[in-house]
């Protein structure tokens, strides 16, 4: 067992958006310094960062100085490989290159689900038009994916026949792919494991994950799924991590699937997830804590649910033409609401630019709360 890493240590990110801000604010209240590596000038993890290298990530003046701290995390899975096993040669890094790189690629991520005895959708790795074959018909309807680079449903074709199947391969530029079939979806929820060793992991309970127009709207806790299911949901998302020996925080996806509710992985994020941002109002310790802790070399807190809740994102989608801030009044006005802002500038049409938390008896309740406060941010006239 080496030594944790004790305040005031300086604490290393690669990434400086709302994940790094939220980390950042989570070490800084600890009592660690924070050293940020983002390209933007605004990065919204800046405000708080004792020092903010505004560098690209693979700028090698910048990681030189990011590996004199004393642990290094990320906010990001498109972390360049080399840059990790760069910094791991003179700093501790967690979660590793390797568990990076797999989630970075649906094809490899795909292979180590099932590796890890787990359910994924049917699939096949498309690298070229030859992969698509009278055997891909079988994956009909289905989804193609690209291999690497997708988030918020970006990247992604739905196809019905193979001339459409051929068709999005090319409109995705005959990059490598992944064509997933269609599964009878009956609800998304998503598992965060906090693991420092076999010794020390910890789950915290499922989010119910609703998405409008491909980004996570809502994420209810706990979420309306059975008690048998929501057990199970844990055991694969901490068998994942085993697997992958994984050091840090590690976010599962999951579907819901057919009418005997079975759960299969959709995709893991190795670091906090925005299906976890709950945990800071809800939870006794949250994911950006954890995430301190781990890589610190100190084991996972209690992820104990203290209230039920429901987490909304607030997308730059309400704030005016001209830049105009939302009606902030009622949500501010409601006592059992926690808004969070990321600081970012530039309100855009689907940019996260911060979230808040509602706090209730049970989730349907708060659900029903954060969708009417929700509404109510765009209720000035416009
Ligand atoms: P995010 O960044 O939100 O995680 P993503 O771009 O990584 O999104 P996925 O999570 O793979 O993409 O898929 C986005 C959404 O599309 C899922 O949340 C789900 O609603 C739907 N979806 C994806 N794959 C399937 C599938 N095989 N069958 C049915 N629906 C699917
Ligand atoms: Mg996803």
């Amino acid at each position: 067992m080496t030594t944790p890493i004790l305040p005031p240590a300086m604490l290393g990110i690669l990434g400086g958006g709302q994940l790094g801000r939220m980390f950042t604010v989570a070490a800084k209240t600890m009592g660690y310094r924070v050293t940020v590596l983002d390209p933007d000038p605004n990065a919204p993890a800046a405000e708080f960062a004792d020092r903010h290298l505004c560098a690209a990530f693979d700028d090698q003046a910048a990681l030189a100085e990011l590996a004199q701290c004393s642990a290094v995390t990320t906010e990001f899975e498109n972390v360049n490989a080399d840059a990790m096993r760069y910094l791991a040669q003179h700093t501790v890094v967690s979660p590793s290159g390797d568990c990076v790189a797999i989630a970075q690629n649906r094809i490899q991520e795909k292979a180590w689900i099932q590796k890890a005895g787990l359910q994924t959708a049917p699939y096949q790795a498309i690298r070229q038009t030859a992969d698509i074959t009278a055997k891909s018909a079988v994956l009909l309807p289905g989804i193609l994916k690209t291999a690497t680079l997708g988030y918020d449903g970006k990247g992604q074709i739905r196809v019905k026949t193979l001339d459409e199947l051929k068709a999005a391969f090319e409109q995705h530029g005959l990059v490598d792919c992944v064509l997933e079939k269609m599964v009878d979806l009956r609800g998304e929820i998503s598992v965060i494991v906090c693991r420092l060793n076999s010794d020390n992991v910890r789950t915290f309970d499922p989010a119910e994950n609703i998405h409008e127009n491909g980004i996570l709207a809502y994420s209810i806790v706990p979420a309306r799924l059975s008690a048998d299911l929501q057990q199970q949901a844990q055991q694969m998302a901490r068998r994942l991590a085993d697997e992958l020996d994984y050091v840090g925080v590690l976010a599962v996806e999951m579907f819901v699937v057919g009418d005997t509710h079975e759960l299969i992985v959709n995709e893991i994020a190795p670091r906090p997830h925005n299906s976890g941002h709950h945990t800071i109002d809800a939870c006794a310790a949250d994911q950006f804590q954890q995430q301190v802790r781990i890589m610190c070399g100190l084991p996972p807190a209690d992820t104990r649910l203290l209230s039920s809740c429901c987490m909304a994102n607030i997308l730059g989608d309400v704030w005016g033409a001209n830049g105009e801030e939302p009606n902030w009044l009622p949500l501010q006005n409601h006592t059992a609401a926690h808004l969070h802002q990321y600081g970012k500038k530039a309100a855009r049409a689907g940019r996260k630019m911060g979230h808040f938390t509602v706090l209730a008896a049970d989730s349907e309740e708060a659900l029903a709360t954060a969708q009417q406060l929700h509404q109510s941010l765009t209720s000035l006239a416009k």
